[in-house]
């Protein structure tokens, strides 16, 4: 059996080699390695699959975020309510600007921004919902559109582990994750789903005015060259990134194929085990297996890690700690207890190996420690 990776992206590589090889080449052959024709391609490749949207490309998911917050006007003091159970960069990047986080639950089955938590939380300070789309699965981005309407809040999308999700509304409507708010936020760090062979980020609009002073804070405030009309930042996709991202793009709906396949195997082994539960897949929202989370209800979580660290099976625990007990963010004075749906599932999830090359044998492997453990 090959080794178990939690991520491959090595096999992965091998398979397109040529032609990832040859994209870089060319790159350096132009030497444009800044703002080069393979950003300005992977600015028109990535607008069409979203179905006709603006793309700037940044440094990274973080400044993607950073940028479009800057972007939208949030003035120091405003809230900005987001969830308290996913990667840091959202609350990081609220309180770097002065902003407030304002951490709500999440739904416990989807491990998405809980609606009626929102509500419950909108103040008269609030200007902005930022929901994550985890794990791979979209938020519930009716009701929080909904709401967004009623209160005059904006919404920034972090679509950094959901890029090529599809939500489906009431109607019967899809848009892609990213494309549904005023602002969605992508990171193509190596790992992800679109990731690219190093750092890397995208703004995504639909709103030209939006893209265009994204586009300009990104370029260091600057409207025309030497000319800085606002307080911008440096946060540049390098040309060679984007020429990556131009081959993988093409193999992204192969990718998740893979992913989901993936994560049908693991689901049909471990479905009726006692003590744990699989992903929930929400009917609303396509789900592109970023991660595959495995929750525990009866308090085995780091007993069956130790089980799978002992077999060779790479697990992470996607997050320990709520943002809201983290001590950079808590500016609110939130205590334990408060936030009770995000601190149990901190204490009880698990993600399995989850990246396009898993295979029958690995994933069975991964399968039968995981029953055997549970059956004993
Ligand atoms: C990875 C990630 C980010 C940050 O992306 P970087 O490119 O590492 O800055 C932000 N939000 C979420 C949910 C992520 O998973």
């Amino acid at each position: 059996m090959r080794k178990i990776e939690l991520v491959d992206l090595k096999t992965q590589y091998t398979k397109i080699q040529p032609e990832v090889d040859k994209a870089i080449q060319e790159v350096i052959d132009s030497t444009s390695f800044i703002n080069g024709e393979a950003v300005k391609i992977l600015k028109t490749n990535l607008s069409s699959y979203l179905g006709n949207c603006h793309i700037v490309p940044c440094a990274n998911g973080t400044d993607a975020l950073q940028i479009s917050m800057m972007t939208l006007g949030l003035n120091p003091g405003d809230e900005v309510i987001t969830p308290a159970f996913t990667f840091a960069a959202t609350a990081e990047v609220i309180a770097l600007l002065d902003l407030i986080p304002t951490f709500v639950d999440v739904d416990e089955k989807t491990f998405n921004i809980d609606p009626q938590k929102i509500k419950e939380a909108i103040t008269p300070r609030t200007k902005a919902i930022l929901p994550v789309h985890l794990f791979g699965q979209s938020a519930q981005m009716e009701p929080i559109l909904k709401m967004a309407t009623e209160s005059n809040l904006l919404i920034i999308e972090d679509v950094a582990q959901a890029i090529s999700t599809k939500y489906f509304f009431a109607d019967g409507s899809e848009k892609y994750c990213g494309t549904i708010g005023n602002m969605g936020t992508t990171s193509f760090f190596p790992s992800k789903n679109l990731g690219c062979y190093g750092d890397g980020g995208a703004i995504i609009t639909k709103d030209a005015t939006l893209a265009e002073k994204a586009q300009t804070i990104a370029n260091h405030g600057q409207s025309k060259r030497y000319y800085h009309d606002i307080i911008g930042v440096n946060s540049r996709l390098d040309s060679l990134q984007a020429a990556i991202l131009n081959v993988k793009l093409k193999y992204l709906d192969e990718y998740n194929a893979a992913r989901q396949k993936a994560a049908s195997a693991y689901d049909d082994r471990l479905k009726e085990l006692d003590g744990l539960r699989i992903p929930y897949r929400d009917p609303r929202s396509t789900h592109v297996f970023h991660q595959y989370t495995l929750t525990t209800t009866n308090g085995s979580r780091d007993a069956l890690k130790e089980e799978l660290d002992r077999n060779n099976i790479p697990t992470k625990i996607y997050y320990p700690i709520p943002l809201h007990l983290q001590k950079a963010y808590n500016l609110a004075g939130y205590r334990k207890g408060d936030i009770p749906i995000s601190e149990k599932l901190c204490d009880s999830v698990i993600s399995l190996p989850m990246h396009t090359e898993l295979d029958e044998e690995q994933i069975d492997y991964i399968c039968s420690t995981i029953v055997k453990f549970y059956k004993k």
